[in-house]
């Protein structure tokens, strides 16, 4: 008899009659033959209802009081759903998060979860019942017993812990569209629906916006190996199935915070190419990484900070064996890059043979704001001087000099904790992998630019800049660091961007430039007019030429690029908003995900 945890999102049991057919569809599940945990949502908007009432009171309600008031929601469903299943002759039984013992740390409206007991889930399992569980919300450890929430769509998170912890086959979860789509049908109704995608291509996805899964549920899954499908609760399609590898075994205790960071990579076979100065319009990046796939040139790194007057620089990284060729074609694209005839500042392209690259990759530093901080001072504190950063949802990437590299690895490793031993990177793909290039594309207009110009260029400055974001609790999302080093007083510097959630953008100039003096950066600028529109696909890694068509299907918009950072599985470029829709569409064509099915979504 297999066990099967469900999830139903707030739609599924959005009223009566849906919570019936619910009802009805674990009870089929259980006439098949399985155990099954069920979580849920609250009905329907009733969380959204709640959160406004609280709203017109008072605009600084208290955490505490938030979860007390947030958490009824799931209560009045589980409920009414054990009821339906009573009423169809199923035995059930209906759970708080406390009930079970889904224990949190004590962090209200965003706990994560530290463990979760089983033996009342097994107790009710043995006497053949179905376990409704409240999705959303756990129980601190502290004397108090303190009600906490995990934080908007955390019922998914339940879910997948809940699975985890039980060692079920799968966990499902229901929900108003067929599965998971390759960019939102609101945006782009040409979207499609994907049979299976991997559980990093899921977090960079569900991290930039993608809404059908909450981040931390995919960041469990992927941990503890759990099977996940997402399929729709109107029919019985297959959906989708978030596919991750073996996991590494890993204890149940300390469930969401034991390691955000799971492992060390490097790199030594790179090198760098760096056109600097070059004009700031439309269609310069799509020439020359267009130019470079047409040599079948595969780059890794790209890295497009903010304009300074009207030029810009590129970085870019890739195996040293292409460089001859990749320095031709950026030597012989460089002339005609001129911002005007007239001018004289020239672009020019500089070759860096002896840098590496070295990451930090893992699921568990979304929203972890202190993780690349702790990165960057790791490094600072053994005097590495940093010269690009990139950053994915789930991958800091440095580039150093490769003198420093054995000594940054080992510093990583122990101020992460990483034992297992730190993987080198770009080793050739295993011919049975069959991976699309891009498998979906996403947007986000809820984020905001931070420019800080002048940063010093020596060991501790990123450092000191992410540890005090992180102290004033502004989780950063992108993070690059430029190739555009400049004489300041006789000092060389950088530039530093990043982006934040919208709302935290003042919070976070004011704390920068708070400490601009004593650091010696110059202004601190922010734009809230940004859109970044990303593409995911594990493919990419070995296919030259991924960047090109991006920047291509951008450019014949005529769309500027006004910062560019990649991942290995990802590329992300930040445009206007104005022409977020657009430049998403555009990507999403150009990478042939568009079809002819149209994927309704409900209000
Ligand atoms: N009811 C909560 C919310 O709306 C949790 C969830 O639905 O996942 O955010
Ligand atoms: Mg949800």
């Amino acid at each position: 008899m297999a066990l099967i945890v469900q999830k139903y999102g707030g739609t599924s049991v959005g009223t009566v009659e849906r919570i019936q057919a619910v009802a009805r569809r674990v009870k089929a599940t259980v006439e098949a033959g399985n155990s099954v945990v069920v979580v849920v949502s609250a009905m329907g908007k009733t969380t959204d209802g709640l959160v406004k009432l609280a709203a017109d009171i008072t605009n600084q309600p208290s955490r505490r009081e938030m979860d007390m008031l947030l958490s009824t929601g799931e209560q009045v469903s589980i409920a009414l759903l054990t009821m339906a299943l009573h009423a169809q002759n199923q035995e059930a039984i209906s759970l708080t998060g406390a009930q079970v013992g889904i224990v949190t740390e004590a962090e209200h409206t965003r706990a994560r979860i530290l463990k979760i007991k089983t033996d009342r889930l097994q107790r009710h399992l043995s006497e053949g019942k179905v376990i409704v569980v409240a999705g959303f919300q756990g129980i601190s450890q502290t004397s108090d017993l303190e009600i906490t929430t995990l934080g908007r769509g955390g019922s998914d998170t339940s879910a997948v812990a809940l699975a985890a912890a039980l060692g079920a086959e799968k966990c499902e979860i229901y929900t108003d569209v067929p599965g998971i789509l390759t960019t939102d049908p609101r945006l782009v109704p040409e979207a499609q629906l994907m049979e299976e995608i991997t559980s990093d291509e899921m977090l960079e996805l569900a991290s930039l916006g993608a809404k059908v899964l909450h981040p931390r549920a995919v960041e469990i899954a992927r941990n503890y190996g759990v099977t996940l499908v997402v399929r729709s609760s109107w029919t019985d399609e297959p959906g989708t199935r978030v596919i991750s590898p073996r996991p590494q075994p890993r204890p149940l205790e300390g469930l969401e915070l034991a390691h955000p960071v799971d492992a060390v990579e490097f790199d030594t076979d790179q090198v760098k190419v760096a056109l600097l100065r070059i004009p700031d319009r439309p269609g310069i990046a799509a020439r020359l990484f267009g130019e470079l796939a047409t040599q079948a040139l595969n780059v890794d790194l790209i890295i497009q900070s903010i304009h300074e007057g009207n030029t810009n620089d590129i970085a870019f990284t890739m195996v040293k064996a292409n460089l001859a060729r990749a320095e031709a074609v950026a030597a012989a694209i460089a002339p005609a890059l001129r911002s005007n005839p007239t001018d004289t500042s020239q672009a020019e392209v500089m070759v860096d043979q002896r840098m590496a690259k070295i990451s930090i990759a893992g699921a568990g530093m979304i929203g972890r704001p202190g993780v690349a901080a702790h990165m960057f001072s790791s490094l600072a504190a053994a005097g590495i001087n940093i010269q690009l950063i990139s950053t994915s949802e789930v991958k800091v990437s440095c580039t150093i000099d490769v003198e420093d590299c054995d000594r940054a690895i080992a510093v990583l490793c122990d101020a992460f904790e990483v034992t297992s031993s730190p993987m080198p990177q770009g080793s050739a793909p295993t011919a049975s992998l069959r991976v699309p290039e891009v498998r979906g594309a996403a947007l986000d207009l809820k984020q905001a630019r931070v420019a800080i110009r002048h940063v010093p260029d020596r060991p501790g400055m990123a450092a000191k800049i992410f540890q005090l974001l992180a102290t004033h609790g502004v989780s950063v999302d992108m993070i690059i660091q430029s190739q555009r080093c400049r004489l300041v007083n006789g000092q060389a510097t950088r530039d530093i961007a990043f982006t934040v959630a919208q709302g935290d953008a003042q919070t976070a100039k004011a704390v920068v430039e708070a400490a601009a003096a004593e650091l010696g950066f110059g202004d601190v600028a922010v734009d809230e007019e940004i859109a970044k529109v990303s593409v995911v696909g594990t493919g990419m890694i070995y296919a030259p030429g991924v960047a090109a068509r991006m920047f291509k299907a951008l450019s014949q918009q005529g769309i500027n690029l006004q910062m560019i950072a990649t991942s290995e599985i990802k590329i992300s470029c930040v445009v206007a908003e104005t022409e977020g829709v657009t430049a998403l569409r555009a990507v999403h064509n150009a990478f042939g995900l568009a079809g002819l099915e149209r994927t309704v979504v409900p209000a």
